[in-house]
Formats: C-alpha cells, sequence, structure tokens
C-alpha cells in the first residue's frame, strides 16, 4: 500500500558564530555537541521508523544552524537510512563553508539541493549583520560540483539598505546560476542581539514605505529573469519540501527545537541538546509542545496557509463564516476567484498578514 506523502526534516543546530538577528536554536560547532547530535538522531530515527513507514517520503531536508557544519560522515550515514534517495534532499548552508572539494563531496553524499544562506551581496551590508562570504563564487563552485538545484535566501530591510544596494544585490543574483530565490524580511525578534540594540538598529532601517518597494522590486526583478514566483516568499523552481509545509503534508522533524506536523497535530522536539538525548536515549520521545487545533480552527489555518501559495486552493472550506470572509475579502480586493478556486491578488500578497488574520480564527 502506499501511503500518504511525507517529509523529513533535520534540525541542524550548529554555527561559527551567532548572527544578531537569529532567534533559532544555535550551539557552537563543537565534536562532542557533533556527536551528541548523531547519537540523539540515531535513537530518534529508531523510534519514528514504524510512522515513516507508514508514508511515502518525497523530501528530506537538513536545516539549522548550518547543517554545512555538520560531519559529513554523519550526513552520510543519515541518508544511509533513507528508504530511497530518488527524492529532493536539501541541505542548507553557509557560502562560507562550501570549497569545491566539499560541495563535491556533499553532492556524492546524494544532496542534491543546496540552500544558501546569501542575505546580501552587498559587502558593507553583509558585515553590518555579522555576516562574511563571498556569495557569488561559492555560488558558482556549487554549480561547477554538479549542482543545478540551488537556492539563494535573501534578506531585505536591513539596517543601512537602500533601494538601489537592495537593486544591486538583485541584479548580481539573477546572473549567477540559481534556481530558487527565498525573500525574507529582516525582523527583529527577542532573544538576538538586535533586540537589545533594537532602537539604533531600527533607526537604520528602510521604513514601511521602502520596504514595500524593496518587495515589488524584487518581485518584478526575479520574475523577469524567469524567477516565477510561486509563494509570497518564494520565486523559481518550487521547492517540494516547502510546498509540503503550505499544502499541509505531514512532516516529521527530528533533532533539539525540530517541529514536525502529523495528521493536525503540531509538535515541538525540546530545545536542549543535552536534555534531547538524554531523553531519546532512555525511549522518550523528546517533544516539550503538541498542539492539536479544533476542526475548524485547523481547516481555517490550513486554508490561510494554502494561501500562501500563489496558485490558489480550490478546496474551500464548507464553514460559513469562512464563506463570508472570503467573499468580503474578495470584495476588498484581497482574493480573486478562478473557476471555483480562490487566489491572493498583488493587494493580497503585499498585505498577506491581514489575509491570514481575517481568516485564521
Ligand atoms: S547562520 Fe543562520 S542559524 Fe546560524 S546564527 Fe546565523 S541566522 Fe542563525
Amino acid at each position: 500500500m502506499i501511503g500518504k506523502p511525507l517529509s523529513l526534516y533535520f534540525h541542524i543546530p550548529f554555527c561559527t558564530k551567532k548572527c544578531p538577528y537569529c532567534n533559532f536554536y544555535v550551539l557552537p560547532n563543537k565534536p562532542i555537541f557533533q556527536e551528541k547530535l548523531i547519537d540523539g538522531l540515531r535513537q530518534e530515527w529508531k523510534q519514528l521508523t514504524p510512522l515513516i513507514e507508514k508514508g511515502t517520503l518525497v523530501s528530506l531536508y537538513f536545516g539549522g544552524g548550518t547543517p554545512s557544519l555538520f560531519d559529513l560522515k554523519y550526513l552520510q550515514e543519515i541518508l544511509s537510512w533513507i528508504p530511497s534517495q530518488e527524492i529532493e534532499i536539501t541541505l542548507e548552508a553557509n557560502p562560507e563553508d562550501l570549497s569545491l572539494e566539499k560541495a563535491k563531496a556533499l553532492r556524492a553524499a546524494g544532496i542534491n539541493r543546496l540552500s544558501l544562506g546569501v542575505q546580501s551581496l552587498d559587502d558593507e551590508l553583509l558585515k553590518k549583520i555579522g555576516r562574511n562570504h563571498s556569495a557569488s563564487q561559492a555560488i558558482n563552485r556549487c554549480e561547477k560540483a554538479g549542482f543545478e538545484n540551488l537556492s539563494i535566501d535573501l534578506m531585505y530591510d536591513l539596517p543601512g539598505q537602500t533601494l538601489s544596494t537592495w537593486e544591486k544585490t538583485i541584479q548580481t543574483a539573477v546572473k549567477l546560476p540559481i534556481t530558487h530565490v527565498s525573500l525574507y524580511n529582516l525582523t527583529i525578534e527577542p532573544h538576538t542581539s538586535f533586540y537589545r540594540s533594537q532602537k539604533a538598529i531600527e533607526s537604520q532601517m528602510p521604513g514601511d514605505e521602502t520596504s514595500l518597494q524593496m518587495y515589488i522590486r524584487a518581485q518584478e526583478m526575479l520574475q523577469s529573469h524567469g524567477l516565477t514566483q510561486y509563494e509570497i516568499s518564494a520565486f523559481g523552481t518550487p521547492s517540494l519540501h516547502n510546498s509540503g509545509y503550505w499544502s499541509g503534508r505531514n512532516f516529521l522533524g527530528l533533532g533539539p527545537s525540530a517541529f514536525s506536523f502529523w495528521e493536525g497535530t503540531r509538535k515541538r522536539n525540546i530545545c536542549h541538546l543535552n536534555r534531547y538525548q538524554k531523553m531519546v536515549a532512555s525511549g522518550l520521545r523528546p517533544i516539550d509542545f503538541t498542539e492539536t487545533l479544533p476542526p475548524l480552527a485547523q481547516e481555517r489555518e490550513k486554508l490561510a496557509i494554502n494561501l500562501r501559495l500563489l496558485k490558489g486552493v480550490s478546496d474551500l472550506p464548507i464553514d460559513r463564516e469562512c464563506l463570508k470572509i472570503i467573499d468580503s475579502l474578495i470584495a476588498d480586493g484581497f482574493l480573486k476567484k478562478n473557476a471555483g478556486s480562490i487566489s491572493l491578488t498583488q493587494k493580497g500578497i503585499l498585505f498577506y498578514d491581514t489575509v491570514a488574520s481575517e481568516i485564521i480564527l
């Protein structure tokens, strides 16, 4: 019997230093931590095997942290657990870590998609946000190493960034051998170094109007270079893995702080490597958060997340209240109707938060 589509996520939390805007669970890159992690992942894999065997694996994603720092032999070991490598296998990487040899070794290990945390192609800005790399060369090396599926993350709303420096970054990016771009705007999250100097940072950030212009210019420039927008923040060849998040596919997350979503229930693993390892070693599931929304709230949340995909949603809810909200979002120009399906208009894309907050209970 063929099971439901399933994705797997492995959280590899190591970074060489913490970026000032980052609020992910990250640890210094030490061999002892790497050993603990692989030990924990081995145990957690055993725990999850019965569930994994129920599904049909469609994608695997190494996220972090900086998974390119994880010892190659550990990545190879994880890949040896996977029943089929004919799936999308993505690894997030820091361009600074990728020599040609390293990129070739990752490709040979079975990784077939790289997601590079480029952020900006402006050296001055990179210094301001605590990053230091020459991404263009790294991307060219990855192509040389045989990667045909290369994604980059770009950030706007950065302190000191202007519309013109942002346009230059995109102009440089589109000349590179990339197939996908994810856009992020800088948000200042609690427990980050930027949060502690929020006032000074905010005074250097571009402001709402420029921020909107930056997003619109990115849409125009990326699409005019063949990177078609398929989701609010994603352009190019769709990521099979991320598309699963937006369409409600089951996924299982392994490693400290990893999230899972299984048949409507969301879970998060404990954000502490030692405790994570101890729990899985003693046969416990390492979970510290579980949430199952009531059916109506689930349906609403699914609709709001599905709408992020610009192809729209045809599987409309039957909840009358929600249908009324959809009608008023159509009347206000946030949504449009197309032969039985609904999708975001450009206004809906730009003000997606408004759309989501109307729909979600
Ligand atoms: S590289 Fe990524 S995960 Fe690591 S500290 Fe920077 S933003 Fe956070």
